[in-house]
């Protein structure tokens, strides 16, 4: 007899599963370690937390938790769209930006369609794909960065969509201005260019798209942002989407109609007042950066110059040097499903996390 498993959506038997950071209480766990002496440098998230202002902001919020949330997050939009000089219109929210992904996923991609992506892409990409039933296209990089010309060339009629992440994740590269300009005049005006600036606020001279936007001048451009980096958010689930009002209104039909809680809401809200607390992460973030590869170089690890808030590095078996690390209270992320079984990325901590991560590292490798 047939059982539910003839039904299910075919793409499912061949979705990549995207493997998180280990969460500080299950390390805690397996091995036996206070959660409190365990550092976590595994999600790029941000290591002073939310914005106080944020933090006061939610607990008030959730004296009201009986209500539904606005809907469309008017007030949230509205203050969004001011501080980037855009409309509230040229906007999307998501629960994250992965779900601005899967927006993308529902509106543009289906079974026959391309999506192209550079080596070493976000694991979320790939998923995406595969859960519309599209064929991911990888064009090789070159020294880990996206080849923004041959992923043009890769560019055919089946292409829906081509994914950007920059700077990228899990390389820490980024691509010039002048890579991105010739990519968005590149692509055919029918293919969805999906850039991916998570990680945006952490560079001093970012590639600014946001006149392109405002200008109206690439209607199949989409930005997606967060609140999860540079924010200290990511618990919270926010990120959002910028496009022309007509892509952004075709999004919103597949949105549900209260996607982004009240608490959330209310933190980003209170987040956007905070200018002091962007900075800081940003200062302390690069202070973190030129450390680790300071010390990189000094051990003669090869590492890849980095502009984000994370970096990689080559430690040799990736996946021992993570587990050892680990052990002893240090969370890292191994690299081999990326393709990168001898490398480890490292998000930037607090100087003292920092080298702590360092020294156990330093450690672990004069005893293999
Ligand atoms: C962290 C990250 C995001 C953010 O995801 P959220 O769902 O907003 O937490 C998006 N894209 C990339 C490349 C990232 O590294």
């Amino acid at each position: 007899m047939k059982d539910l498993s003839s039904r299910l959506t075919p793409f499912l038997a061949s979705l990549p599963v995207y493997v998180p950071g280990r969460p500080i209480e299950d390390v805690a766990h397996e091995h036996g370690l206070d959660p409190a002496s365990i550092i976590k440098l595994a999600s790029n998230e941000n290591p002073f937390g939310p914005s106080p202002k944020a933090i006061a902001a939610m607990e008030k919020a959730v004296r009201q938790l009986h209500l539904y949330p606005d809907g469309s997050a008017s007030l949230l939009k509205k203050r969004l769209a001011h501080q980037l000089g855009l409309e509230p219109t040229n906007l999307i929210l998501g629960n994250g930006s992965n779900e601005i992904l899967e927006f993308v996923g529902h509106v543009i991609l289906q079974p026959g369609v391309e999506i192209v992506v550079p080596e070493f892409c976000f694991a979320v990409y790939p998923i995406v794909s595969a859960l519309f039933g599209a064929r991911l296209v990888t064009v090789p990089a070159v020294d880990f960065g996206a080849n923004i010309p041959a992923m043009l060339q890769a560019i055919t009629p089946a292409t829906a969509a081509v994914f950007l992440a920059n700077p990228n994740n899990p390389t820490g590269t980024r691509s010039s201005g002048a890579a991105i300009q010739s990519l968005l005049d590149g692509v055919p005006r029918d293919v969805l260019i999906v850039m991916d600036e998570a990680y945006v606020e952490f560079l001093d001279d970012a590639v600014d798209l946001l006149p392109a936007i405002r200008a109206g001048a690439y209607p199949n451009l989409i930005l997606c942002r967060t609140f999860s980096k540079i924010h200290g958010l990511a618990g919270l689930r926010l990120g959002y989407g910028i496009a022309s009002p007509s892509l952004i209104a075709t999004m919103e039909k597949v949105r549900q109609p209260f996607n982004i809680n009240s608490i959330a809401q209310a933190g980003a809200l209170a987040a956007l007042e905070d200018f002091d607390h962007p900075t800081r992460t940003r200062d302390n973030n690069r202070l973190g950066i030129a450390y680790f590869q300071q010390a990189f170089a000094s051990l003669s690890l090869p590492f890849v110059p980095s502009y984000a808030n994370f970096i990689l590095v080559k430690t040799g078996n990736g996946s021992a040097v993570f587990a050892a690390l680990q052990k002893r209270g240090v969370i890292t992320r191994p690299m081999g499903g990326y393709g990168l079984p001898d490398w480890l990325r490292i998000s930037v901590g607090t100087p003292a996390e920092n080298a702590r991560c360092l020294n156990t590292l330093r450690e672990i490798l004069a005893e293999a």
